[in-house]
């Protein structure tokens, strides 16, 4: 079976006076036995990873750098996440593919960087609402998975989340008939692909919300949810947590 995972992205949200929302994150978190992730800023991960993290709550990055170490200012390397607590990392989110222009390219190379530092890659796919209105949606999908996921992903190291972009940050959600679409297929595609693709968690993201949890867990190829603006607090991530664990 697929580990089921509810991920919080902070995005740039979160100063050291937010530790007390991942404080009671990480006490819900330990109440069931599947993975609880927070990808808080860079900046607040050391912290976390002393006082919060452990067996219930897992820390991850939000995007690094292909290269371990180097010239480039303002950037974040694998190892670095990895040293100050992260066992995962995110790669391809949208909105590193529209503000940084990162390609599908270079979020392989993210990939291996990630798995070279001993983190679990979390490789985020989507369509426009242009590209889903022309009926591609599920041509962009392969053609993002052929560019971006590198030969040699396993559940062990990677977890596929599908966020159409359009339904990222605007209160849109997917409805459950085209997530299951989506996720049906692209179960079928992992298992095709790689050894083990059908343990790879497959995780919803897109205005996941405490109200519309539910039922997008109830979906088979569902595993969990990667959670944007209704991670930042606990009163809006836990009943999301609470729903992936009754589910
Ligand atoms: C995201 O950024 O990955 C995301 C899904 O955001 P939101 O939940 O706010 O739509």
């Amino acid at each position: 079976m697929p580990t089921k995972i509810a991920a919080g992205n902070w995005k740039m949200n979160g100063t050291q006076a937010e530790m007390p929302q991942a404080h009671l994150i990480a006490e819900a978190a330990a109440a069931w036995a599947g993975v609880t992730l927070l990808c808080p800023p860079a900046t607040l991960l050391a912290r976390m990873s002393v006082e919060t993290s452990g067996p219930a709550l897992k820390l991850g990055g939000q995007a690094c750098h292909r290269a371990p170490r180097g010239a480039h200012t303002g950037d974040i390397s694998a190892p670095m996440l990895a040293g100050a607590g992260a066992t995962y990392c995110l790669a391809g989110h949208s909105e590193r593919r529209t503000d940084h222009g990162e390609t599908d390219a270079d979020v392989a190379a993210q990939i291996e960087a990630i798995w070279a530092a001993g983190m679990t890659a979390i490789l985020c796919i989507g369509e426009t609402l242009d590209q889903r209105e022309a009926g591609r949606t599920l041509d962009v999908l392969r053609d993002q998975l052929d560019g971006s996921l590198p030969p040699r992903a396993t559940a062990g190291n990677t977890v596929v989340a599908y966020e159409p972009i359009w339904a990222i940050g605007t209160g849109k959600v997917a409805s459950p008939a085209q997530v299951a679409e989506v996720h049906d297929v692209l179960r079928a595609d992992l298992t095709d692909r790689i050894d083990g693709g059908a343990e790879i968690s497959l995780l919803y993201g897109g205005s996941v919300k405490a109200g519309n949890a539910a039922e997008l867990f109830a979906l088979s190829n569902v595993d969990g949810a990667l959670v944007g603006g209704a991670s930042l607090t606990a009163e809006d991530f836990v009943p999301i947590v609470e729903a992936l664990a009754e589910s």
